[in-house]
């Protein structure tokens, strides 16, 4: 006996090896894609896309939604239409700062760049993001740390206020 799983799409069953989990950016485009074959639900659909929970909640905040459609209904394209592309605006850059994880903590926070070394930025002395609320030794960009980190949005606050000249670091 074999077992055949069926999604709805457009209020009719089909059937999944002719379904596709598709993530849609919040500008309308999408953006990642996923055979229902092999991850059966929205949760590994999320999964199977490198979001974690938290990643995902920040997502799904932004406008990310997933959904299944048939296969023939895909349409596979390179967000160029939109900007910011993918209809998020990417995270502040501030120069002699970079993006880090403390270990062990939570979420990336703009730290001042003093030395990196093997994908790590190493001080004398304790550095402070730029939000204040988090400070460490040694901060990490390696991708282990960074990968399913959501950004401090009080450094995203703070990096675009520095970057407009509003205040000084
Ligand atoms: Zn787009
Ligand atoms: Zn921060």
């Amino acid at each position: 006996m074999t077992t055949t799983i069926y999604y709805e799409v457009d209020g009719q069953p089909v059937p999944a090896s002719l379904c596709m989990w598709v993530l849609i950016a919040p500008c309308g485009c999408e953006c990642a894609w996923a055979l229902t074959e092999y991850t059966a639900t929205e949760d590994q659909a999320w999964e199977d896309f490198s979001r974690p929970t938290a990643v995902r909640r920040r997502d799904e905040q932004l406008g990310y939604r997933m959904t299944v459609k048939r296969r023939s209904d895909v349409q596979m394209a390179d967000c160029t239409t939109h900007t910011p592309k993918w209809g998020v605006e990417p995270r502040p850059k501030l120069d002699g700062h970079t993006w880090a994880a403390k270990r062990g903590g939570r979420g990336l926070h703009l730290v001042p760049l003093v030395i990196e070394k093997n994908g790590y930025v190493i001080n004398d002395d304790r550095v402070a993001a730029v939000c204040g609320r988090a400070d460490a030794y040694s901060w990490s960009v390696q991708p282990a740390a960074v990968e399913g980190q959501v950004d401090c949005k009080s450094c995203i606050g703070r990096a675009k206020r520095l970057a407009d000249g509003a205040v000084t670091a």
